[in-house]
Order: C-alpha cells, then structure tokens, then sequence
C-alpha cells in the first residue's frame, strides 16, 4: 500500500469556540456547557483527490485518520440519464453508495454506513478495548465488515426485529460479537444496550453523530459529488433516520466555502423521512429547536409500520449545537414524509430508468425528489444532488454467496442493567 502519513487536523467546540488536539477518541468539548457537537477543522483547506490511496481514502484529505484499512469503496457520483428525463431535470446528478461495479461502487455491505466504518476505523487514537456500536442494521453490517477485516474488537447492538440486515459474504472474525433486544424493541431499545456496555471497563462508545470521523466519512459523499461536477449543488435530497448524514452534507458543504474553487452557496437541505414515523419533520414543521415529546409506545407501533427501518431514530442530534437544527437553518430546506407506497414506486423507477435496485431508505429519497418536482418546489433547471445512500444490494445477493448471523443473547426490553452487564463481560472473557 501507499506510504500514508496522519492526516494533520484539530478539533473545534461549536459552542464555545475552544481548539484541542484530537488525544483520546475526544467525543466531546472538554469545557463543561450545554451539549454541542465537535468539528475537525483539516490544515488542508483546499482538498486534493488521492486516487493512490484506495476506496473511501481517495478523500484522505479531509477524513480525520490516522491510518489506512483494505476493503473500502467510495461514493460514485454520475449525470443522471433515466430519472432527470422522466422528471424533466436538467442537473440531476446522483451520487450512489453501495454495490454497481459497472459504475465503480463496490461498497459490498451496500450502504453509505461503510463511508462512517472506514473513517471510524481509520481513526485509531483509541485502540485499547471494545468498541460499542448500537444500530438500526446497515450501521452494524458495515462496522462488521471492517472491524472483522481489520481485526478490531466490536460489539454490536441491535433491534431483533432487524436481524435480517446482518448478512454478510465472509464468515466474520470472533472479533465482532453480536447481541439484541427482543422482537417488539427497535432502534432507541439497542442503544439502550449500547449505553449499558460502554459503562463496562474495557468498551468505549463508538459516538455515533458526536463522532467527527463518523460524520466526516458521510461527508464524502458530498466530496465525491462536489468533486465531480465541479461546483457545489442548489439541492441535497436524502432521506434521514437520524439526520447525522445531513449535518455532514452540510459541514462539508461549509468546508468547500473555505476551499473556494466550487462556488459560494449552500444546498438546500431536502430531506424526507419515512411516514407514519416523522419525528424530525414533526419538529422542523414548527420550527423548534428542540425535539417534540415523543411517546414510546406510539413511536414503536410507528416504527413497525415503515420499511425503510433504518430511518427509525427517536432521539436525533437535533437540538445539540451544531446539529441538525442548526443546518437546517444555516442552509435553508424542508423536511418531507413519504409513504412505503410511494418509495416502492419510487424504487421500481429507479430500476426501471437507472438499472440497479436501491434499499428502502434511498427510495424514500428518491421518492421525496419526484414529490419535490410534483409539487414545484424545486426549479427543474437546478443542480441537483440526490444521495442514494444504499443501493445494489439486491444485486450482490444474487452475485454472491451470503450468510445470516444470529445474536449470541437476546435481551428482554425490561432486562436488568447488571445481568445485561455481567452477561456482556461474560462474553469478551
Ligand atoms: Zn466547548
């Protein structure tokens, strides 16, 4: 592999302004003020493409790594043909994360969450124990992937009700261990477990949206397109579980300011969430900075109802400083609720004029985009960015072999912290 040196970077409190170094897997300003989320400020300010180094670490540049790992693929942005002509798009310009080797995405667990596992990984200033991940599914399948392939020590956590989005193409290393809640708990019951275990000496949290490297790697997307068509788009479209994929667009979005070459505006971010589970929208639609009361048992009979699982997140880093209020309004946008029956739709039409299959939370995107055109709120003539954020996986299935992998425990919704601790530790012995 190519000789790679650290990519040279330090911290920045969105709150109070203070500038650290990166030391100890910092998740947090070390100042004691209301919650905020850290940012990686690169002393790169203008990025170079690495297309030496391989995958997602084309984008080395303004990732905040400390290494490189084998296995990663890189979001692909290209002109949109099928879709910009039935919609009657001029720029629609579509950047895909997952498995299309005729277009050289070969993300193989297929989704953007391999863009966060591969910068997460990458940075390795907190070697020492197990890593704690909670997931909807796609998150847990991508940091599989790379902490089996990299030999790193992970625990993962997740609703049973999602096991079905564990499937991989290579038997995983004892590495990675796997534990559940019991069917009837969703995504909120798995980081319960999480917050459990990383109360464990030896496991620390991944950070999920607190996490720079993880933001910072979804951002490649927007590198990637950006990239490619040379300027900075009117529109973002994707559709959003926890919105931590939108406060990346737009922070990359901030950092090509900085850089200058790409032109001066900020996207609009559209973003759709999966109808009857519309916490976020519910929120943005009055304009609160912080999230509205939500109930659990509503929200889980909510979550049962949508396909696009992934997009199930009741406690999204909305209200935090530099979170997903805040972007939505630096950046301008709208939050818009899409049906099951119109994302299937959404994604027949993506096979049919684009030629590969996309997961259900891509075709809430894609079906938000064709809604955005319907009800004119998007001028045809614009750039348009439309991040499909999993896609091909249909495809990979039937080109390879896979396997699904069970939980070594299943825990009840209402199981006792220290049994859940002692059987954890019980495990990593
Ligand atoms: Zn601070």
């Amino acid at each position: 592999m190519t000789a790679f040196h650290p990519t040279k970077y330090h911290l920045q409190s969105l709150c109070c302004g203070a500038n650290y170094p990166d030391k100890n897997w910092e998740l947090q300003c070390p100042q004691p003020h209301q919650p905020s989320l850290i940012r990686a400020i690169y002393d790169i300010r203008q990025i170079n493409v690495h297309p030496e180094y391989s995958g997602l670490y084309r984008f080395a540049d303004w990732l905040p790594i400390e290494r490189l790992l084998e296995g990663s693929g890189a979001p692909v942005t290209f002109k949109s043909e099928g879709l910009s002509k039935l919609l009657g798009l001029d720029q629609l310009y579509i950047t895909f994360n997952g498995y299309w080797p005729e277009k050289g995405a070969f993300m193989k667990s297929g989704t953007f969450k391999e863009c966060e596992a591969y910068s997460v990984c990458a940075r390795t200033n907190n070697s020492e124990g197990v890593m704690v991940v909670a997931s909807a599914g796609n998150t847990a399948r991508a940091f599989a992937r790379v902490c089996s392939q990299n030999k790193i020590p992970l625990l993962l956590t997740i609703p049973l009700d999602n096991i079905r989005a564990l499937w991989f193409d290579h038997p995983l290393d004892s590495c990675v261990r796997l534990i559940a809640c019991e069917s009837g708990g969703d995504y909120f019951d798995a980081i319960h477990l999480s917050n459990i275990a990383v109360e464990l000496e030896g496991f620390y949290p991944e950070g999920g949206a607190k996490n720079v490297a993880r933001r910072d790697g979804m951002g490649t997307t927007v590198l990637s397109a950006v990239i490619t068509i040379g300027k900075i788009p009117d529109y973002y479209f994707q559709a959003i579980g926890s919105g931590t994929g939108a406060i990346a667009a737009w922070e990359a979005n901030l950092r090509f300011l900085k850089d200058g070459r790409f032109g001066s505006n900020k996207m609009k971010l559209m973003l759709s969430q999966n109808a009857p589970f519309l916490p976020i929208k519910e929120a943005w639609d009055l304009r609160s900075p912080a999230m509205l009361p939500i109930d659990d048992g509503l929200a889980r009979t909510q979550v049962d109802e949508i396909n696009a699982k992934v997009l199930s997140n009741r406690k999204p880093p909305y209200a935090l400083k530099g979170g997903l209020y805040d972007a939505m309004m630096d950046a301008g946008g709208t939050i818009m609720a899409v049906t099951n029956q119109e994302a299937e739709m959404a994604a027949e039409l993506f096979l049919k004029h684009e030629g590969n299959d996309v997961e259900p939370a891509a075709a809430v995107a894609v079906a938000s985009l064709m809604k955005a055109v319907e009800e004119d709120q998007i001028d045809k003539k614009s750039l348009i960015m439309l991040n499909i954020t999993g896609g091909g996986i249909e495809k990979f299935k039937m080109e390879n072999n896979i396997s699904y992998i069970t939980p070594e425990k299943i825990f009840a919704l209402d199981a006792d912290p220290m049994e859940i601790k002692q059987e954890i530790a019980g495990m990593f012995r």
